[in-house]
């Protein structure tokens, strides 16, 4: 990926990772922003940690619209969309990712690419750019390798030392 170690954070399977990623960044009052039809596991981890959280609906051909997600128009505590998004299989392209990051300069954006591989384009160089991108890839579905229970998150320098302060602080182990 050419990018330094101190860019990498690595989980037991990114469901690990978001759970860290979650208690480490989403601590707002304003709501984390996701879609209404996406990966189910987002509710879940905010329920458990009492993040508050708002859904956007998708549009009639089942896409992401990314003003919603834009700061201006919606003030949030942090925004995570899979891409491509699940279950619809739809990507945003890159330049509509990069401007949802550049439209959260306060918040830390979470793209997960579980799918990437399968035919999207990664936003993981966009990391050396914009130190409020996280980029969260897995072992379990393109690389078939889901009972390894592996993980693994990509950003700036800044964003991976909180998130081993966090982890470690919640599991020394
Ligand atoms: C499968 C999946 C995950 C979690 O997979 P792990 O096995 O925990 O790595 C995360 N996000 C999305 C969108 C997924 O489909």
């Amino acid at each position: 990926y050419g990018v330094k170690p101190e860019q990498v954070f690595v989980g037991v399977g990114s469901d690990d990772v978001l759970a860290m990623a979650f208690l480490t960044f989403f601590n707002s009052e304003k709501p984390v922003l996701f879609p209404d039809i996406t990966y189910s596991f987002y509710d879940v981890w905010a329920d458990l940690f009492r993040i508050p959280y708002q859904t956007m609906p998708l549009n009639d051909d089942f896409e992401i619209c990314p003003e919603d997600y834009f700061a201006a128009n919606h003030p949030n505590g942090g925004v995570i969309f899979p891409n491509p998004n699940a279950p619809t299989g739809l990507e945003l392209e890159l330049e509509a990712v990069e401007r949802i990051v550049r439209e959260n300069p306060d918040s830390v954006v979470i793209v997960d690419e579980a799918y990437v591989d399968f035919g999207g384009e990664s936003c993981v160089p966009l990391i050396q750019q914009y130190d409020n991108l996280l980029v969260v890839q897995t072992y379990s579905k393109s690389r078939s390798m889901a009972g390894g229970r592996l993980g693994f998150a990509l950003g700036s320098a800044g964003l991976i030392a909180d998130l081993n302060k966090i982890k470690y602080s919640t599991n020394p182990y």
